[in-house]
């Protein structure tokens, strides 16, 4: 296909661009790759990698935007762009970008996070805004921490008194900490065919608050162990069928509204963060707005994604097919900002 061998797709080195890179060689793309010095030794060891661009280092990336443009590369952005580059940097972007970038500002703050879950009527943890009011167990995040970095978790009010002296974050979230299990839900939501599907569920493998339940807790007495949820690797997983038209319906209130909120709303990859009770009652975490590290587990499809296509779909191959389905409409610039 013409238009499809004019472009091809790029991303940052890092996080998740193995399968982003994989599924568009696989859709017929030519890759792209912008790399570290680092890590040029990883990424060359792969084949579905046509080319290397070397940086520096990350914020060396706006540097070398003249070039992919000149390669008429699409970016796909994933975790390590706003953990690296900053919302700034992803907003002055100027190469073909695959997303809505403004969707960065609703999903970078908290409080617009929140509003934007409330008014798609999903489910959230109770928030509070003065201290003086916990009574329940908290889990307090500054504003910016990624990866479960910079969280604390206090069991009541006065334990949330004794953390606070030590917590440096001028901006944090107090929000009900949530007994149940995390699950992670992999949607895209394609603006072509305007339906949402579920293509993966993980769940991640956190330390230390995954290896707690190892040691008995009177084990544990005296040893002084405060959780941490820092995140290392994901687990896969399937939802129980009965809960998973829920799921369904909550992705779609979420785009629904986005389209309210902000212009064009919200396309491609997100992951809603939830956490289901013993009720099996979901609670909404958190929404990250582009592809996540757990559909790494997915390279070569999912239980999910095997339901709608009958070859091997990752989410980053996902994407690729996307952006190869909008060439062959003329509706490239829907998807690109
Ligand atoms: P890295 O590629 O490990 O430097 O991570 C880039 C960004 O993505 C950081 O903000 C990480 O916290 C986040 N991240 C990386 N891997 C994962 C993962 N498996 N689950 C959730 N977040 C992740
Ligand atoms: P997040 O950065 O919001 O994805 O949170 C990182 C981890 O902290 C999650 O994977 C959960 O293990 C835990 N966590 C965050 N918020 C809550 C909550 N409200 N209740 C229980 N656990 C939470």
């Amino acid at each position: 296909m013409a238009g499809q061998i004019v472009y091809k797709i790029a991303t940052l080195g890092s996080h998740s661009a193995l399968q982003i890179l994989k599924g568009a060689k696989d859709e017929g793309f030519k890759t792209l790759c912008i790399a570290t010095s680092d890590r040029i030794s990883l990424y060359s060891r792969f084949k579905f990698i046509d080319k290397i661009l070397e940086i520096e280092t990350f914020s060396d990336f706006p540097k070398i935007q003249k070039k992919l443009i000149a390669e008429k590369a699409i970016i796909i952005p994933h975790g390590s762009f706003v953990a690296y580059l900053g919302i700034d940097e992803n907003k002055k972007m100027t190469v073909l970008y695959f997303g809505n970038k403004k969707v960065l500002d609703w999903e970078s703050d908290r409080l617009k996070q929140r509003e934007w879950m409330e008014k798609a009527g999903v489910p959230v943890p109770k928030k509070f805004t003065d201290a003086s009011q916990i009574d329940r167990p908290v889990i307090v995040k500054s504003y910016g921490a990624a990866g479960g970095h910079g969280y604390f978790f206090a069991k009541n009010k006065r334990e949330f008194a004794i953390r606070m002296k030590n917590f440096k974050a001028k901006k944090y979230l107090i929000q009900e900490y949530v007994i149940g299990v995390p699950l992670y839900i992999h949607y895209f939501y394609s603006p072509i065919s305007r339906k949402l599907e579920i293509l993966s569920i993980d769940k991640r493998y956190e330390t230390n608050v995954d290896s707690l339940g190892r040691i008995p807790s009177q084990n544990q007495q005296g040893l002084g162990i405060e959780p941490s949820f820092v995140v290392v690797g994901n687990i896969p997983l399937t939802l129980r069928e009965s809960l998973l038209a829920e799921a369904f319906e909550m992705g779609e209130r979420v785009v629904a509204t986005s389209k309210k909120l902000m212009d064009g709303g919200i396309w491609g990859p997100f992951c809603l963060e939830t956490i289901i009770t013993p009720e099996q009652k979901f609670s909404i975490i958190e929404i990250s707005c582009r592809i996540v590290a757990g559909t790494n587990l997915y390279v070569s499809g999912s239980p999910y994604s095997v339901l709608y296509y009958d070859r091997e779909v990752s989410t980053g191959r996902r994407i690729a097919m996307e952006i190869k389905e909008a060439i062959k409409k003329g509706k490239l610039k829907k998807i690109l900002n």
